[in-house]
């Protein structure tokens, strides 16, 4: 990738770790960039870093990130709520019940927008298999990808779901796929326009893709600002805006044909940067943002805390 390659140089670190800085916007390579805030990681590190923004897609993007093979550190939490599964306590019963509400309504959305006549699907980032099992039990075709161990071995004692290393992207058939998921996952990936390029490859003519991220120009986003659980730095590289998700689009060669809410997510990301703000969890504080950031979303699916974007090849 030759633009990707020419937008970002790596900095050699005191304790030898390799930081990426970005001197051109990583979507759209711009090199009309400015800092828009600092932000904590307050899952797993505790330190600071920089949000930067491009003034010409809107995309901002983490500055100084940790490079693919040094990223994982960032990701031991326990706080890592997706990949865990037991039913204690009234949060989790509630994520449970949500989830599980989530599924439907993703498996609903992929079947008005795919033909169900090819039922292959592959699904980025599977977490520990939830969804893809849901997509199995419908009678799609399903490939699974996703890089934590433990969570792999779990879709397979829970689901007999055998995942795969995200690296087999690259080895998969052309046109093979009729939808491809990937559920608060992009913004995670380091090969970003590799990627979008490689969905290109392999989905089929009348196929669709399905990425879900937050939208840091939401109520909640504006609202809590440094203090918005959806920045989850490092973690997160970019933090998208509609505008940018369509820049994105359209320099890989597709078209973004709908954009849909995530209802949930404002609610659940309402709590958790009330706690980071303010130490502890104000759940009637959470639930009224939440509910305010839904009500500018209803006829507005732009506004929402997280959007699912329906792209499609050109
Ligand atoms: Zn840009």
């Amino acid at each position: 990738m030759e633009s990707s390659l020419a937008s970002q140089s790596l900095q050699q670190q005191n304790n030898n770790q390799q930081l990426i800085y970005y001197n051109n916007c990583p979507v759209c390579s711009s090199i009309n960039l400015s800092k828009a805030l600092s932000a904590k990681d307050f899952t797993v590190s505790h330190q600071s870093f920089e949000i930067w923004q491009c003034n010409d897609c809107s995309l901002r993007f983490t500055q100084n990130i940790p490079d693919a093979n040094n990223i994982g550190t960032y990701y031991q939490s326990s706080a890592y709520v997706s990949h865990s599964d037991t039913n204690e306590g009234l949060i989790n019963r509630l994520y449970h019940i949500v989830r599980n509400f989530t599924l439907q309504s993703k498996k609903r959305l992929i079947e008005k927008n795919c033909s169900v006549q090819n039922k292959n699907l592959l699904d980025v980032g599977a977490g520990i298999g939830a969804f893809s099992n849901a997509m199995k039990n419908a009678g799609w075709n399903v490939t699974a990808l996703e890089p934590d161990d433990a969570a792999r071995e779990k879709a397979l004692q829970k689901f007999s779901l055998q995942m795969q290393l995200p690296e087999t992207i690259y080895q998969l058939e052309k046109n093979k796929f009729n939808a491809i998921t990937m559920w608060h996952v992009l913004e995670h990936v380091h090969e970003l326009h590799k990627y979008l390029e490689t969905f290109h490859r392999i989905l089929n003519d009348d196929g669709k893709l399905f990425i879900a991220v937050p939208n840091y120009t939401s109520y909640d986003a504006q609202l809590y600002k440094e203090f918005w659980a959806a920045y989850d730095v490092p973690r997160h590289l970019y933090h998208f805006s509609p505008k940018s998700m369509e820049t994105l689009a359209r320099l890989k060669g597709f078209t973004v044909k709908a954009f849909n809410p995530m209802w949930f997510d404002s609610f659940y990301v309402s709590m958790l940067s009330e706690q980071y703000k303010n130490g502890n969890a104000n759940n009637v504080s959470a639930f009224i943002n939440g509910l305010i950031s839904n009500l500018k979303t209803i006829g507005n699916p732009k506004n929402c805390s997280s959007v699912i974007y329906v792209l499609e090849k050109n």
